[in-house]
């Protein structure tokens, strides 16, 4: 049973949703109790340098888990702004009159990307090519070189895709192109259970949130390197370097450094317990007939926190109303601002035909969660298909 589902959720719950979002650790919670009475980062007496050195101790602790100076991490409010900031920061820096500036994507990159891009092309502010992705949700690092072009400033590659789970070689990507190409990559579902290194990987810009690895919802990082000429969205103040203003949100900030630093060191361990779990999960589920595994088959290359699949013959409302009845949390597409299920652009890039159901695990997931996911699906999806009423009550149980 999930620890944050306790508080507003009765009888048997089984919480498989940690991509959509994960508890917060317990250092976390910790962190954001301690800093809570915090006073403004910004102020000169001693309360606000106290505080001061918190956020500055939490950058330290945020560049050492990715590998780059503390100076190039910039505190959002979380992922979607990260992205932001990166993609409309970079675009307008480099534009100079003319033709915009050209910028590759993916078209399964999370709608934080996608959107951004698209409202940007509306107003003629960028010109966008978006490459599809090969048959396993994998972008090709070839198909992108291959889209770059002498206009190109901007190539944002997502690490790891939020619906499907799968991994991108960033590495690969940015080594194929040229120095002069800035390269921004979405790592918000990968740094729970995968190595996200600046230098290795030799990026300019990544987006963090820290509700997907155990922070609370609210806080994320954009890292921005330094050299690369970053255009402000919000004015104010001049924190973060002139190009994030607002008051440090110093509680959130502190459970973020305390989430990361919790993550990377349990990290390898849970990437492995998970690899099982959802290896488990996959197999159960594949031996149910018309279930089909989507993305990489390959371990390697694909999140270990992540199972999607298609169920063929099932409505997808059935579906979601036993599980919901069952008290099995799971993401039936990716969940949308309005709340609301919508079609995938995702599976539609890759063809993917059928209900599409998505099973995430995280830290706090347990061999149980997987028995009893297992137990429901395959019940559900039975009882659903046959078209008798779906037996509530036993589902709950
Ligand atoms: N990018 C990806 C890949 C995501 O999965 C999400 C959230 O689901 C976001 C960005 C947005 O992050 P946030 O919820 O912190 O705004």
């Amino acid at each position: 049973m999930c620890s944050h589902a306790k508080g507003y959720r009765r009888g048997v719950h089984t919480y498989l949703d940690h991509a959509a979002t994960t508890p917060a650790r317990p250092e976390a919670r910790e962190a954001l109790e301690r800093a809570l009475d915090a006073a403004n980062a910004s102020a000169t007496h001693v309360d606000g340098q106290v505080a001061r050195r918190l956020v500055e101790e939490a950058r330290e602790t945020v560049a050492d888990a990715l590998n780059c100076s503390p100076h190039d991490v910039v505190f959002t409010s979380g992922g979607t702004e990260a992205d932001n900031l990166a993609i409309k920061g970079i675009v307008w820096a480099a534009a100079r009159g003319g033709h915009p500036p050209h910028v590759v994507t993916s078209s399964v990159e999370h709608a934080a990307v996608l959107e951004t891009l698209a409202w940007l092309e509306r107003r003629g502010e960028a010109q966008v090519t978006r490459v599809a992705p090969r048959a396993d949700g994998r972008v090709d690092a070839g198909d992108v070189v291959a889209a770059v072009h002498e206009n190109t400033v901007l190539v944002s590659v997502m690490a790891a895709n939020n619906e499907v789970g799968a991994v991108n070689d960033v590495a690969a990507i940015v080594a194929a192109l040229n120095d002069d190409v800035v390269v921004h990559t979405d790592a918000v579902q990968a740094f729970a259970t995968l190595d996200v290194d600046v230098q290795a990987w030799g990026v300019d810009a990544v987006a963090l949130s820290g509700h997907k690895f155990g922070a609370p919802q609210g806080v994320g990082v954009a890292v921005l390197r330094r050299t690369v000429p970053v255009e402000a969205l919000i004015h104010g103040g001049g924190q973060e370097r002139q190009v994030r203003s607002g008051t440090y949100a110093v509680g959130l900030i502190s459970a973020f450094a305390a989430a990361v630093h919790a993550t990377v060191a349990q990290r390898a361990h849970l990437r492995a317990r998970l690899a099982v779990m959802s290896a488990r999960l996959a197999q159960g589920l594949g031996d149910i007939d018309g279930v089909h595994l989507t993305g990489p088959t390959d371990p390697a290359r694909r999140l270990a926190s992540h199972v999607h699949v298609t169920i063929d013959d099932v409505d997808p409302a059935g579906l979601a109303l036993a599980l919901d009845s069952a008290g099995l949390a799971a993401s039936s597409g990716a969940a949308c601002g309005s709340g609301a299920a919508k079609s995938s652009h995702v599976l539609e890039a890759l063809g993917a035909a059928g209900t599409p159901l998505r099973l995430s695990l995280g830290w706090s997931t347990t061999d149980a969660d997987v028995d009893r996911a297992l137990d429901v699906l395959t019940r559900a999806i039975g009882d659903v298909r046959a078209g008798t009423a779906v037996d509530l009550a036993a589902l709950a149980r």
